[in-house]
């Protein structure tokens, strides 16, 4: 049996046909950039977040750096974030022109630990940016508490969290603002690159439409230096499509999810990741911790089954970052995890079988180990 690490071929053949009928479309109407098809897939998402509005951007990152800068990030502005994230997080705030700050994570759930902000927050921070790792909502109710005290915007991270809910509620409207990825392998992904700001700040959208696409308020009439960060009108119609399977999806990846969490609990030296009280979430990521980690990647690539490490390398430990200063030791929750996570297969379509001779291969390598 193979057990890929994702499978995107499974999506794609079942929805070949819907797709190959929206590329004939956009290619009958030649309508690359901007269009129906871009309207169509803003509104749908703003409506599926339960948020007022949506723009759609080229990609998660761009999301992000244009959140940044239409909530006016500037000049060694700080921003504060988690350290095992992806690096878009904080290369956006970089890219700003802000200063990155990290707070250590919860180590159950591995994410913002929000009782460690207030100790963080300088006179030159101006935001705070969870981030839904794995697809799980970070305490949100917690984070926004002391950064609404503090009179600071908090933008989500939602690039793994399309979706989510927190108390009942989608997660790209439970800040100010949110970044989301459409990046292939996303829960839902385009067929190349995309990415979306979400909010209820109707001025602040409209700052993050104009930098999309040049600071201009009408053709040729800019009002600021911006990007070409819009998001072709062909991915736009691939992912109204996909909009559509995604709460389908992320019910499958939930029943895989606790399938995997079922088999695992007697296993004592899997340990399992958390998610905080009152929150749904969609399990981009099934994330476990385990001893002698590289030694169980090995035995499982051997058994075909492929996993993965998210992240190996906390940022504030990256060479990127050496600049900042924080040497080993100052999150140590994040350095720990970083040691022992393991991400195993997980997709709508992984098989209650794959997922047996996932867990049987961890229960052989711990038996014989
Ligand atoms: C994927 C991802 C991003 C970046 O999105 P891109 O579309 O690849 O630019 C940002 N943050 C997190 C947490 C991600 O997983």
């Amino acid at each position: 049996m193979e057990v890929p690490f994702l499978d995107l071929r499974a999506q794609h053949r079942a929805l070949e046909a819907e797709l190959t009928a929206a590329f004939q479309r956009v290619l009958h109407d030649s309508v690359f950039v901007g269009g129906p098809e871009l309207d169509g897939f803003e509104s749908e998402f703003a409506a599926y977040c339960e948020v007022s509005e949506a723009v759609a951007v080229s990609s998660g990152t761009d999301a992000l750096r244009l959140a940044y800068l239409a909530f006016g990030v500037r000049d060694g502005d700080e921003v504060i974030t988690v350290p095992n994230t992806f690096i878009a997080t904080t290369e956006a705030v970089s890219q700003a022109g802000g200063r990155v700050k990290f707070v250590d994570v919860v180590p159950d759930t591995l994410l913002m630990d929000h009782r460690q902000l207030e100790a963080v927050i300088g006179p030159r921070t101006v935001g705070v940016v969870p981030v839904h790792l794995f697809g799980t909502p970070a305490d949100m109710g917690g984070i926004v508490n002391v950064a609404r005290k503090r009179d600071l915007w908090v933008i989500e991270d939602a690039a793994q969290a399309q979706g989510a809910r927190y108390r009942g509620r989608r997660c790209g409207g439970l800040g100010d603002a949110a970044a989301f990825s459409f990046y292939p392998g996303k829960n839902l992904g385009a067929c190349g690159e995309a990415g979306a700001v979400t909010s209820s700040d109707r001025e602040r959208l409209s700052a993050v439409r104009k930098l999309r696409d040049h600071g201009q308020s009408q053709k040729y009439f800019h009002d600021c230096e911006g990007f070409n960060a819009r998001l072709d009108s062909l991915q736009a119609a691939f992912l109204r499509i996909k909009l559509r399977r995604l709460d389908e999806w992320n019910e499958a990846r939930r029943q895989a999810a606790s399938l995997y969490r079922e088999r695992l609990k007697s296993l004592s030296e899997v340990a399992l990741v958390e998610a905080p009280a009152d929150t749904l979430p969609i399990h981009h990521l099934f994330v476990v911790r385990v001893p002698k980690r590289e030694a169980v990647m090995a035995a499982l690539r051997k058994r075909g089954i492929g996993t993965g490490m998210h992240y190996p390398v906390p940022l504030h430990l990256q060479k990127a970052y050496e600049h900042l200063g924080l040497g080993k030791g100052v999150y140590p929750v994040a350095e720990q995890a970083a040691r022992e996570i393991l991400s195993l297969p997980m997709y709508p379509s992984i098989s209650v079988d794959q997922i047996d001779f996932v867990c049987e291969s961890l229960r052989q390598f711990f038996a014989g180990s």
